[in-house]
């Protein structure tokens, strides 16, 4: 580990301390204002600054801005605009790669089975799913779930950059091939450069295997694990398993 990245993880597990015990109604010692904002928005070294937020100032009214969208084709057959839930606060943030057909039907991201082993994994971060951001690089579903297309993506990623720049997440998670490489390089190579940290416009961003192949390659599940390891200890969290010993 070099410097940098131990003062990130040391920052990450004094930041978790002091959530927790404001969580548990402990008094937060006397913070300077840079801690104290620190705290509330996370570590912000060098961050470039995220597309234009059409002009909305919460999250609400991003996703009431976006579901009137009928920029691209997939407007047409879509059921219902999949926005992203989660803490408009939250410092991880999950991006997919589109809806199913499941998330299609209810408007709620990750959703079916692949959603399911994604709620899995989240608790075995020792989080839940209220307590992270999850959301798609697109935000309508590809009929007979066919990868999103170069301008779908092209049109839909200011919409996640806007989700983000109001978010502000410390950690980004890409989860599948087209998510990293919508967010770090068109020829990103998941199988070979998943687990190596990246940044999206500053935000460290980790990119890991998608859920959904995870089910149909459950050795891949090591891999995914030590990516959530290396989310974990940046954010501060403590290995849940290693309470039960
Ligand atoms: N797969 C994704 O990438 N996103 C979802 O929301 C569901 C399945």
């Amino acid at each position: 580990m070099d410097t940098e990245e131990e003062l990130i993880d040391l920052l990450g597990r004094i930041k978790t301390q002091l959530l927790t015990g404001k969580e548990i109604g402990l008094d937060t010692p006397p913070l300077s204002p840079h801690s104290l904002n620190y705290l509330r928005e996370g570590l912000r070294l060098n961050r470039e600054p995220l597309g234009e937020s059409f002009n909305c100032k919460t999250l609400e009214e991003l996703e009431h801005f976006v579901n009137g969208c009928d920029k691209c084709r997939l407007s047409k057959e879509r059921k219902n605009i999949v926005f992203g839930e989660g803490p408009p606060n939250a410092r991880l943030v999950f991006v997919g790669e589109a809806p199913g057909m499941d998330e299609d039907l209810t408007g709620k991201p990750f959703v079916g089975q692949a959603g399911k082993l994604l709620t899995d994994i989240i608790k075995a971060m020792g989080l839940t799913r209220d307590q992270v951001y999850i959301c798609n690089i697109i935000k309508c579903h590809p009929p007979r779930n066919r990868d999103p297309e170069r301008d779908e993506i092209e049109m839909c990623l200011p919409f996640l950059e806007a989700q983000l720049s109001l978010i502000q997440p410390e950690i980004i998670c890409a989860i599948g091939r087209i998510s990293a490489q919508s967010l770090v390089r068109e020829d990103f190579k998941i199988t070979r450069e998943r687990g190596q940290w990246q940044s999206f416009r500053g935000i460290p961003l980790m990119p890991t295997y998608h859920p959904a192949y995870l089910l149909r390659y459950p050795q891949a599940k090591k891999a995914v694990w030590e990516d959530m390891q290396q989310i974990m200890k940046r954010l501060g969290l403590k290995d849940p398993r290693e309470f039960k010993n």
